[in-house]
């Protein structure tokens, strides 16, 4: 197949449900890793033209949704002061901190800027020689290089104004933190296929031994989605826990050498909090003592932070597939895309925030309803 809507053809869909339908003899519990691929599900219905015993869960996999309350309201605190031209993606402006979100600073006069890419930050740094310019530089594997690629930028070009409030998150932690929780019910993941573009397949295979779980490396079509169901379950079925690549048009066992070198070079490997989940080991980077003079935290002393998450929101569980969105409370009601209490609400990648656009409004699934992938 050559272009993008092949992934997305009723008919190759028709025979892969028929193919996953014909395999599936008892439940399984799948969890799709990557918040991309949760959109996918929800907006084609996947997950209601699946048989009954296979149940998709939702992963911890939207960067917007897990990235610390503290680290957001240190974000809004910097992002105050009258120096700082403060730079981010749009996804994250309308993110909850502690009774405000960064629109609300630019409402108050903070110098806020929307960019398309981290390099567009230190243009503006080189504009600006007498201004401090932070990019917000948070999200998994697939957004880590292009920041590590614009500090190591930074320090060649000497542009001494520019820093980067880190927030990186890994995501083979984050299945082992998922696997040795005590209520966990997945049974194999669908890992998610960019974050593998970069980082290679290398640390899949111990996770998929230490805890008997196959992992298939999976894309973002409807098709990638199906396909990669179909080869978990038929794992399953067999009894079998090995890593796969249904992404192969993406997805090499190495990686990208050139951004895994960046990423050597400018992060190194820390413990890091995630929103709703608490601190996974080894789970994030910060910038190398080499890079330290770039790190927005270490230039800016931001203290007597008190952060205070709303009591209504259970994004936590959420993430971490205990919780479907539909099921909390606040969701639709108190809870929307225009007044969101947690990020998930927010986040283009975030669960709530696709059941809410995809009218996913029910706590029961319409099973029946459902007859189309595209
Ligand atoms: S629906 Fe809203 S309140 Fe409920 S978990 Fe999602 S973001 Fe939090």
């Amino acid at each position: 197949m050559k272009y993008i809507d092949e992934f997305q053809d009723p008919d190759l869909a028709r025979r892969l449900l028929d193919r996953i339908h014909a395999t599936v003899t008892r439940p399984w519990a799948l969890m799709e890793v990557c918040g991309g691929q949760t959109h996918t599900i929800i907006r084609h219905g996947i997950d209601q033209l699946l048989p009954d015993e296979v149940e998709l869960i939702h992963g911890p996999g939207c960067p917007v949704c897990v990235t610390p309350l503290e680290v957001i309201d240190k974000a809004l605190e910097i992002a105050s002061r009258p120096e700082v031209i403060f730079c981010s993606f749009g996804d994250m402006l309308r993110v909850p901190g502690t009774g405000r979100d960064l629109f609300g600073v630019r409402g108050e006069g903070g110098d806020v800027r929307v960019v398309y890419s981290p390099l567009d930050a230190l243009r503006i740094a080189q504009q600006n020689p007498d201004r401090q310019v932070v990019f917000f530089g948070i999200g998994f594997e697939t957004t880590a290089p292009p920041n590590a690629m614009t500090v190591h930028q930074a320090r060649k070009l000497g542009i001494r104004n520019f820093s980067l409030l880190v927030s990186h998150v890994r995501v083979p932690p984050a299945i082992e933190a998922i696997m040795r929780s005590p209520d966990c019910r997945v049974q194999a993941f669908l890992a998610a296929g960019h974050v593998c573009s970069v980082m290679g397949t290398g640390e899949y295979p111990a996770l998929a031994e230490r805890h008997r779980v196959p992992i298939v490396v999976t894309g973002f079509e409807p098709l990638d989605i199906l396909e990669g169901v179909r080869r978990t379950v038929e794992q399953l079925e067999r009894g079998e826990h090995t890593v796969d690549n249904a992404y192969p048009r993406a997805v090499r066992a190495e990686g990208n050498p050139a951004a895994r070198a960046m990423l050597d070079d400018v992060f190194e490997v820390t413990d890091r909090a995630w929103r709703g989940i608490g601190v996974i080991p080894r789970s994030g980077w910060r910038l190398a003592e080499r890079y330290r003079e770039f790190d927005a935290e270490h230039r800016f002393s931001v203290h007597g932070i008190d952060t205070v998450e709303p009591a209504a929101c259970r994004a936590g569980e959420v993430l971490q597939g205990l919780l479907k969105p539909h099921q909390c409370e606040a969701f639709g009601t108190v809870c929307t895309p225009r007044t969101p209490l947690g990020a998930t609400m927010v986040s283009s990648e975030g669960a709530c925030a696709a059941y809410y656009l995809y009218r996913r409004l029910d706590a029961a699934p319409a099973r029946q309803e459902a007859t189309s992938v595209v």
